[in-house]
């Protein structure tokens, strides 16, 4: 896990909601989130590689992704510790901690203490705050 610094990338308001979708915006710049089970990639098996929708960043690997039941795109690891930034958040009377896009700082999701092994985390991710790449 990377310290809270400044994201590699900076771009303004209007470049980002020039570059992602109504939807990976809210998500991304906003930090929306994706109603349960309508995003991409929650219910996906394929072997590959999930990256950042603003920056193109690898966060995750099909490897470490599991079925959580919960309807968004679930992973017991990063595909790196630097990949991404953890901070605490206390929005909606909850005590969470939100995961960002290191390069960029994009909202990707929250995680959770309640993951499988070997790390016993569960990265709850928007699935429209990234892009798949299918690997062999
Ligand atoms: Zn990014």
């Amino acid at each position: 896990m990377s310290e809270a610094t400044t994201p590699k990338i900076q771009k303004t308001d209007a470049e980002w909601r020039e570059l992602l979708s109504p939807e990976q915006y809210r998500i991304l710049r906003q930090a929306g989130t994706e109603r349960a089970f309508t995003g991409p990639f929650w219910n996906s098996k394929e072997k590959g590689l999930y990256s950042c929708a603003a920056c193109g960043e690898p966060l995750f690997v099909s490897d470490t992704k599991f079925d959580s039941g919960c309807g968004w795109p679930s992973y017991f690891e990063a595909v790196n510790p630097d990949a991404i930034t953890e901070l605490r958040d206390t929005t909606h009377g909850m005590v969470r901690t939100e995961v960002r896009c290191a390069n960029c700082g994009g909202h990707l999701g929250h995680v959770f203490p309640d993951g499988p092994p070997p790390t016993g985390l569960r990265y709850c991710i928007n699935g429209h705050s990234m892009t798949f790449e299918p690997m062999a």
